[in-house]
């Protein structure tokens, strides 16, 4: 691969640099994803997978690309497991919210009662406390770990390349513009290339003058998965201010996940797993006797104003993509449709005027 050039070359193989490839390769892009470890397994195996587009958590800069994102989903999922024949258990069943007091009437439109379609003792008989005011959102989860190896598949399928196992370390400049990047072990050329490095962005050098800020930063999630009593126990995402479960078509159930400033650390920390679990069993106790399947831990990319990272940078051919702090897995779809449109020299359906890198320079 030494002296071929491609049109664009993604650093990282995550779901964001993945599904950028595929929606660049379908445009007719020769594609190069270099990924220092193996594609899909840093945050975007980590995720819990809800797609949530309406949440007082997100921003509200965020909330249209999280809609868009949201109502691409069907047919993101379908044709990824089309083209790749892996399963990406894309649920529609909807959230079940406890919310903390004062977003009950903070958010015009949402009444608790006109929210739930069915008493919550009939929505999911095993929650304790069945009287609690409760929000129902029609909102869908997906399987990140099976969403990432359907997109790693569907683009090597579609031609895209790959270099794993080798990390870039610097993006270089010929004359001011992008002509390439760097590896610890090669070189590949390039006149575009996007940054989609997760919490690692921030890491790879570019030129030697004055290079575009990335100011992202790793924020540590821990998390652990249950094994149900069966399969349709727990039918609904279900969220508290605490803690959120996650259940997935084959009996797992994910409890999640702590928010958590601890660099470059994936340790899980028994104590905190541990507390996790109880409070997974405060809101269902039949949960008591579940075991535990395994617990991990991620590093979702955050940035100073808690928005993403997205557009092309002051330069010429150095792009980013990152930044998707808790919402990456629902962001995929828009985002690797709104950096093609970039990176092609498109205007973007959507307006990502917010999202700009050169807001921290
Ligand atoms: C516990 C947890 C729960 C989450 N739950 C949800 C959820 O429910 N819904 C949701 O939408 N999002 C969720 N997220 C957030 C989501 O996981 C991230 O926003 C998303 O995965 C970011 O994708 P990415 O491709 O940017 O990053 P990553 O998946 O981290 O990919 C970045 C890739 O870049 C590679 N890389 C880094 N440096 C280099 C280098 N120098 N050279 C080459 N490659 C490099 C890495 O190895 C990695 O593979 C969660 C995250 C965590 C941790």
């Amino acid at each position: 691969m030494r002296n071929k050039t491609w049109d664009v070359i993604i650093v990282g193989g995550g779901i964001i640099g993945l599904s950028l490839a595929i929606s660049l390769r379908k445009r007719g892009a020769t594609v190069l994803v270099v990924e220092r470890g193996e594609p899909g397994r840093e945050a975007s195996h980590a995720a819990g997978g809800m797609l949530v587009d309406c949440s007082a958590e997100t921003p509200a800069a965020l909330q249209p690309l999280a809609i868009a994102s949201a109502s691409m989903y069907p047919e993101f999922a379908h044709e990824l497991e089309v083209e790749s024949g892996t399963k990406v258990d894309l649920r529609d069943r909807g959230a079940i919210v406890f919310p903390p007091p004062e977003h009950v009437h903070e958010r015009p439109g949402f009444t608790l009662a006109s929210l739930l379609p069915a008493p919550l003792a009939e929505l999911e008989p095993a929650l304790a406390e069945p009287e609690r005011p409760a929000f129902y959102l029609k909102e869908r989860s997906v399987d990140p770990r099976a969403l990432t190896a359907a997109a790693v598949k569907t683009a090597k399928n579609r031609g895209v390349d790959f270099s794993s196992g080798d990390p870039v370390t610097a993006v270089n400049l010929s004359d001011g513009h992008v002509s390439g990047l760097r590896t610890a072990k090669t070189s590949f050329l390039s006149e575009k290339v996007v940054n989609c490095a997760g919490a690692w962005a921030a890491q790879i050098a570019c030129g030697s003058n004055a290079p575009p800020v990335i100011p992202t930063r790793p924020v540590k999630g821990q998390m652990l998965c249950l094994v149900m009593p069966s399969r349709e126990f727990i039918r609904h995402v279900v969220r508290t201010p605490d803690v959120y479960l996650i259940p997935r078509s084959d009996g797992r159930l994910l409890v999640g996940a702590t928010v958590e400033e601890a660099g470059f650390d994936k340790r899980t920390v028994p104590a905190t797993i541990q507390r996790q679990r109880a409070a997974a069993i405060a809101l269902v106790p039949k949960l008591a006797n579940a075991r535990i399947l395994e617990d991990w831990a991620g590093l979702r990319p955050g940035t100073p104003d808690a928005l993403p990272i997205l557009g092309a940078t002051e330069t010429a051919g150095y792009y980013v993509a990152t930044g998707h702090f808790r919402d990456g897995i629902l962001l995929a779809p828009i985002t690797a449709q709104v950096m093609a449109d970039v990176i092609e020299g498109h205007k973007p359906e959507h307006n990502f005027a917010a999202f700009t890198p050169s807001r921290f320079t």
